[in-house]
């Protein structure tokens, strides 16, 4: 049988040579697909690359994934327990947001990476990740709640660099964070 992360090597190689978004792969490094574990029970999406993660090929490598690592401990997780990925898979051009057609054009690598790691839990990172997911919601106003949506449950959350030097924001993406694991349990005594 075929493994998970045999898979998402085939996927991977496959949006180098399908090459959905030339422009932003033109002025990026390197295709940065994700870090973790293709068996986890949680899957964080992130925005797009940044400088570090672009330079690195991983995603969250900079001061937001050094945030996220900090939230992940505090739940007794580490990188290795999870898998984390981005939406828009190419650096944009000097860290502006992903625009609404590079979004919609990764959206079908992004569901097939989810199809073949099944997870549990989606959690959104921020408002781009939530748009392409969640239509139709507001991060203020749905933050900390889980959404269950065609079968999926998934957990939208603030984006971490968005957090960071925020001192009311960090402290509710915390809370919320914290909220992961209690959101976990009640998922598995539900199905
Ligand atoms: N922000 C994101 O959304 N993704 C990364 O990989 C890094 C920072």
């Amino acid at each position: 049988m075929t493994s998970k992360q045999q898979l998402l090597d085939e996927l991977k190689a496959r949006i180098v040579s399908d090459d959905p978004t030339p422009e932003l792969r033109s002025g990026a490094t390197q295709l940065v697909f994700a870090d973790g574990n293709p068996e986890a029970e949680v899957v964080f999406i992130g925005e797009a690359p940044g400088k570090n993660e672009d330079e690195q090929g991983k995603p969250f490598v900079g001061a937001a994934g050094k945030f996220l690592n900090e939230m992940l401990e505090m739940i007794g997780l580490k990188r290795e327990n999870i898998y984390i990925t981005n939406i828009v898979k190419y650096r944009p051009p000097n860290n502006r947001d992903p625009l609404p057609d590079e979004k919609e054009k990764f959206l079908p690598y992004l569901q097939e990476q989810l199809d073949i790691i099944q997870p549990k839990l989606i959690v959104c990172l921020g408002r781009h990740s939530m748009d392409v997911l969640l239509p139709g919601l507001k991060i203020s106003q749905v933050h900390g709640q889980p959404k269950r949506y065609n079968g999926q449950v998934y957990l939208p959350l603030f984006h971490p660099a968005a957090a960071l030097y925020n001192v009311d924001m960090r402290q509710t993406l915390v809370d919320d964070f914290a909220r992961i694991p209690i959101i976990l349990k009640k998922i598995e005594t539900n199905s």
